[in-house]
């Protein structure tokens, strides 16, 4: 992640203005504010601004006319009972605001979440950088055999310097050819120069963008729920748990219901508690007489740690 030497300044400038307020702030999470956590090769994650905090879930909960807060183990339970039966509206009275620079086919799966206001980069206002996603090559799979939606093994070898080196030259090569149409770093007289909103249409999904990214915390615990998830891609799920880590500083109990509640649980279908239950009671059960399809119990016993 290289950031210029101005964008440095302009976050230390920021950082280095504090306001008095009497809206509630939350220490752990105003020492990361600004700030760029890395993710991937060149991206980030930082938070912008926040509005409240785990005493303003309890505060929405119970309609109360000051901070609504009772003992901490009491807000604790209520947070929890809250998290436990899905009761979501106290959530969506916090807001979070990031900033993000992710590569375009990342930035393809996150905006199909639809409960949230972005801003992106505009590609036809401005030349994008010229930074793109190389995978590390743990991270270059082939093909899952078993998952149409995932990788398998690490490619190793002479494949992996080939695709690896493909990555590279591609990008690269795109991205020449995208300045030259720009015609716009050390112009040739001669020529005019493609517009920017038509000359970007050439550069690979590997390249960085940006946005501002801003939901409340029921829409943003939805978001790391599936791409915090060991079924989403790499490339988003990283970004996932560098949010969560500002989840933990921002809403502690919350971070903590979220995670026995939402993303350590799973949900047990009737089928699926019918045959934990004759399990429990002694009974023998294979997939056959469970009833449930072979992905199904696969996904039970996986839970169970029975395979
Ligand atoms: C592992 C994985 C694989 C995926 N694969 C594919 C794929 O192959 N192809 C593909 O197209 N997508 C795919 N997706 C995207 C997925 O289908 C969802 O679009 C995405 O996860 C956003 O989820 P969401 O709708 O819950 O979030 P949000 O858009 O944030 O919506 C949150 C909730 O708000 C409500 N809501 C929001 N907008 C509307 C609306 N317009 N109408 C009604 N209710 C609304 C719904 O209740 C929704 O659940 C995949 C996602 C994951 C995690």
């Amino acid at each position: 992640m290289q950031l210029t030497p101005e964008q440095r300044q302009e976050i230390e400038t920021a950082r280095s203005r504090p306001t008095e307020t009497l809206r509630p702030t939350v220490p752990a999470l105003e020492a990361l504010l600004f700030q760029p956590l890395p993710v991937l090769d060149h991206g980030f994650v930082r938070v912008i601004d926040y509005l409240g905090d785990d005493a303003a879930v309890v505060q929405a909960a119970r309609v109360s006319y000051g901070r609504g807060t009772k003992r901490v183990s009491e807000d604790a339970g209520l947070i929890r009972y809250l998290m436990r039966h899905r009761h979501s509206t106290p959530f969506e009275m916090c807001e979070i605001k990031y900033h993000v620079k992710l590569p375009i086919f990342v930035a393809r799966q996150w905006i199909r979440h639809r409960t949230a206001n972005v801003n992106e980069y505009s590609a036809r206002y401005s030349v994008l950088d010229r930074e793109f996603y190389i995978p590390a090559p743990e991270h270059l799979a082939a093909q899952s055999a078993t998952n149409r939606q995932g990788r398998g093994a690490a490619l190793g070898g002479d494949e992996a310097e080939r695709v690896l080196g493909l990555l590279r030259d591609d990008a690269s090569r795109c991205y020449d050819d995208y300045a030259w149409m720009l015609n716009e770093d050390q112009p040739d007289p001669a020529r005019s120069g493609l517009a920017r909103e038509l000359a970007r249409m050439n550069l690979t999904l590997n390249t960085y963008t940006q946005w501002y990214w801003k939901t409340d915390l029921h829409n943003l615990l939805g978001f790391l729920s599936l791409r915090a998830d060991a079924h989403a891609q790499h490339e988003i799920r990283v970004y996932a748990e560098a949010m969560l880590g500002t989840l933990q500083a921002w809403v502690p109990i919350t971070h903590a219901a979220f995670l026995d509640y939402r993303l350590g649980a799973i949900t047990l279908s009737a089928p699926m508690l019918d045959a934990v239950r004759r399990m429990l009671a002694g009974e023998t059960v294979d997939q056959a007489s469970s009833k449930l399809s072979k992905r199904e119990w696969g996904e039970l016993t996986a839970a169970l740690r029975m395979d």
